[in-house]
């Protein structure tokens, strides 16, 4: 049976300590996500909790708090985490550690990160100094444990993040071996955009009783969200329509199908004077890692990737996604386009339609129970300005991005934007009347204002864990450790 907490409880009736609480509030986060609402009374009481909430509503934080709190008190011995969050991709991982960094300082507790990419030797070494909460992709966690570097016989809780991922990914044996070193009635909480298939199967074996929080349907529910098919005749057209769309106000994703297609998007689009990088498993870690933070701080306003970034990354402020080539189902559909309308923004899809793909598109929106409306699109429409925001890009070629450098900063122009933008009126005039529309006005950054640096509960939604001296801390950082410290799957 669940507690069923008041649905407007605050994090402290909710359980949490005050220490933690103030964390919070000082990183803006002053009010429980429903989500949140509905399972941390639950996690905190020792139950295995099986969530499904919609990409971007608060999951980290869901699981990341109760887990924290429940370590506390206690210190973990050399190689022995006590906490442990396993994840498909080591950007995730990356993700959940920064966002629950502050929170875990606040009760005195060590949070670590161990992905594959990285020298082993030094997660090693960090293993071996102590780790409370451990977050890890499984590959990397089972090769240290081969080499006897980390134990899991101390593990009294243990979280799945995008659990359906991982299974999709055949990440399953591993994650079943992993869960089998961890003790047999140690609390298990399981999050995931959608719980079917082999999430099923990892239910009935690992969780005991689990009460089932399910914050929305498994349909793209996000009502900040909008979704337009745009039909563009042939490929030709469709280049010049998505290299309009990427000059555009704002952040933009572009999902296409393969890697080869990503590095071809973005070379175009920058030869358009678009500035876009792109990202994908061929990448090295360390390429991937400053592709994602020039991106997040808006210095490179467009990011051209394949799947690899569709689930689970969260990045403030991305206002319009595009399908470039339409995902294979539905399922990616929606984790694709759960990249943007999170945490309450708005956002648009766009999914780009040449003639013969209209049939299956419309297939595959109407299963992932999407409401669209399709247009016809040429270069230049008012329609495709209205909807994305588009507009004429410089056409002066901007040079090839610089070469990856292991121990480059993670912003290397200071956060200036080095985009070749058109002059021209912005998109969000173009768009008025729109206010759903991508190209609806955006929060301005004074330039140089990295977005990470945004100050949390400043009419924005900043990282989990998002303070002023953890944020401050973090944009000084260099990208290196995190590159050393990533490899996902994919
Ligand atoms: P997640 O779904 O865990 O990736 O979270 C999405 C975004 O929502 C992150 O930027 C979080 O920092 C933010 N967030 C999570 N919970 C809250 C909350 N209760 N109040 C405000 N922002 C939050």
């Amino acid at each position: 049976m669940s507690t069923s907490p008041r649905p407007d409880a605050t994090f402290a009736e909710l359980g949490l300590p005050v220490a933690l609480v103030q964390t919070l509030r000082n990183a803006g986060i002053e009010k429980p996500f429903p989500i949140q609402a509905a399972t941390i009374g639950d996690a905190l009481a020792g139950r295995d909790v099986l969530g499904r909430g919609p990409t971007g509503s608060g999951k980290t934080l869901a699981f990341g708090l109760p887990m924290l709190t429940r370590l506390t008190g206690a210190s973990a011995k050399p190689g022995r985490p006590r906490g442990l969050v396993l994840v498909p991709t080591r950007e995730l991982a990356t993700q959940i550690e920064r966002a629950l960094d502050e929170a875990a300082l606040s009760l005195g507790l060590r949070v670590a990160s161990v992905v594959g990419g990285a020298p082993i030797k030094r997660q090693a070494d960090r293993l071996a100094r102590g780790v409370d909460l451990l977050i890890a992709t499984p590959g990397r966690l089972d090769d240290l444990i081969k080499q006897r570097a980390a134990d899991l016989s101390d593990v009294m809780i243990t979280a799945l993040d995008e659990a359906d991922h991982m299974a999709d990914m055949g990440f399953l044996p591993q994650v079943t071996r992993l869960l089998d070193r961890t003790p047999k009635d140690g609390q298990r909480l399981l999050f995931s955009a959608t719980l079917d298939g082999d999430v099923d199967k990892l239910v009935k074996r690992y969780l005991n009783n689990p009460v089932t929080h399910s914050t929305a349907p498994a349909e793209a529910s996000v009502t900040t969200m909008t979704h337009h098919l745009l039909y563009v005749r042939d490929k030709n057209i469709k280049r010049t329509v998505a290299t309009e769309i990427a000059a555009r106000d704002g952040l933009t994703i572009m999902f296409v199908r393969t890697k080869h297609g990503a590095d071809r998007l973005a070379k175009q689009l920058r030869g358009a004077g678009v500035d876009a990088g792109s990202l994908h498993g061929g990448k090295a870690q360390n390429n991937r890692v400053r592709t994602l933070a020039a991106f997040a701080d808006g210095s490179v306003p467009v990011l051209v990737t394949t799947d690899v970034a569709a689930r689970g990354i969260h990045i403030d402020g991305v206002s319009l996604v595009v399908h470039f080539d339409p995902p294979a189902e539905h399922k990616a559909y929606l984790h694709r386009a759960g990249r943007t309308a999170r945490a309450g923004e708005d956002g648009v899809v766009v999914t780009l339609v040449t003639d013969e793909e209209r049939k299956d598109v419309a297939a595959m929106t109407r299963k992932a129970g999407v409401q669209t409306d399709g247009v016809e699109v040429r270069p230049g429409d008012r329609k495709l300005v209205e909807i994305t925001g588009a507009r004429k890009p410089s056409g002066i070629a901007l040079a090839a991005p610089a070469p990856t450098q292991v121990n480059a900063p993670k912003s290397a122009n200071g956060g200036r934007p080095r985009r070749g933008r058109s002059g021209g009126a912005p998109a969000s005039e173009a768009a008025q009347g729109h206010s759903r529309g991508a190209g609806a006005p955006r929060r301005e950054r004074p330039a140089g204002e990295s977005r990470s640096r945004k100050p949390a509960g400043a009419g924005g939604h900043a990282r989990s864990g998002d303070t002023p001296t953890n944020s401050r801390r973090r944009a000084a950082r260099p990208a290196a450790p995190a590159a050393r410290r990533n490899r996902s799957a994919n």
